[in-house]
């Protein structure tokens, strides 16, 4: 069975516009791009299409590739003091010039929607009410949709990146999953990953995962993006290893519009915080 990624964000989508509109809220969405990164823009236009779409407004901050780090500091300062911004995404990558990490950080750990602070990362870690990197949100929507149990399951993530391995491994074991994390370094993948009753695969190396490293009957999700000739090859090889799952996302139209969706799921759960908390 197809895990339908496109079906799931459309329902969501369709859910906030009307919790958007019936309550008037009005959350706005700071997105700061700096450089001219190709893919970057597509994923802009993406998320700022899903906030048009549910009545969101979008303020966009568009830098050269030499600009100066104090002045993207300087920016999401003014930003996190700005009552009207709901949240601020910061899009990565960044020109080697900015320090990633340290520009992020700066960001209200009450304003970060994509949950890459320090903050958000260490409520993850210790399980406590945080915001969840969207990605990661996103594959956890998924198997609850479809009713695919995570509790007591045997979880195989390949991929220990700060994006989504790593924060997805803490996640699942927040929900009682049994996770193993694979990554470049691992003997006898196929080993491993043949255990899983969910095998999730993040690397961006195209089709990783072969039929022969599945277990008869398992839930696989492609995270992993790779474009090859202009193609988006994701990290499943789909046709051969769709016989052997019993549910597994399609790539591209699995996590991708996921991860859309929970961007639009974490500015309205920001914006009901901020209000219930005054
Ligand atoms: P990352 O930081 O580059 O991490 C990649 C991980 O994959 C690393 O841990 C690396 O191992 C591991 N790896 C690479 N090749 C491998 C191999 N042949 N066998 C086993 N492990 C291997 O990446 P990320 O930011 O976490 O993103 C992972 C992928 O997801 C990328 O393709 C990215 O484009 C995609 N992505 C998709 C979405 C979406 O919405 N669909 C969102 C975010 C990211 P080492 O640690 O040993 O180097």
């Amino acid at each position: 069975m197809i895990l339908d990624g496109k079906l799931v964000r459309d329902e969501i989508l369709n859910d906030l516009k009307e919790k958007i509109k019936d309550n008037n809220y009005r959350i706005k969405l700071a997105i700061i791009l700096v450089g001219d990164d190709e893919v970057s823009k597509i994923y802009i236009r993406n998320k700022e299409n899903a906030c048009k779409f549910v009545g969101i407004d979008v303020e966009k901050f568009v830098f050269s590739s030499d600009t100066k780090q104090s002045e993207i500091e300087k920016l999401i300062d003014k930003l996190n003091n700005d009552e009207f911004i709901t949240g601020i995404i910061l899009q990565s990558p960044v020109p080697n010039n900015i320090d990633f990490d340290k520009c992020c950080n700066l960001i209200l750990p009450n304003k970060d929607v994509d949950g890459f602070t320090e903050n958000n990362i260490y409520n993850l870690y210790l399980n406590r009410d945080t915001i969840l990197p969207c990605t990661v949100k996103g594959i956890i929507y998924l198997l609850n949709y479809y009713k695919i149990p995570i509790d007591g399951s045997n979880v195989v993530i390949v991929g220990r990146g700060n994006i989504v391995g790593h924060p997805l491994s803490l996640a699942l074991l927040n929900l009682n999953a049994t996770v193993t994390v694979a990554h470049s370094k691992t003997k006898d993948l196929a080993s491993i990953t043949k255990n899983a009753d969910i095998l999730i695969s993040a690397t961006g190396t195209p089709h990783l995962i072969k039929d022969n490293m599945i277990k008869k009957g398992a839930t696989v999700i492609d995270v992993g993006v790779s474009r090859v000739n202009g193609e988006i090859i994701g990290d499943v090889d789909f046709l051969n290893v769709k016989n052997e799952a019993r549910y597994i996302t399609p790539n591209p139209g699995g996590v991708g519009p996921m991860t859309v969706a929970m961007i639009i799921d974490n500015l309205v759960c920001m914006y009901e915080r901020r209000i219930n908390n005054g």
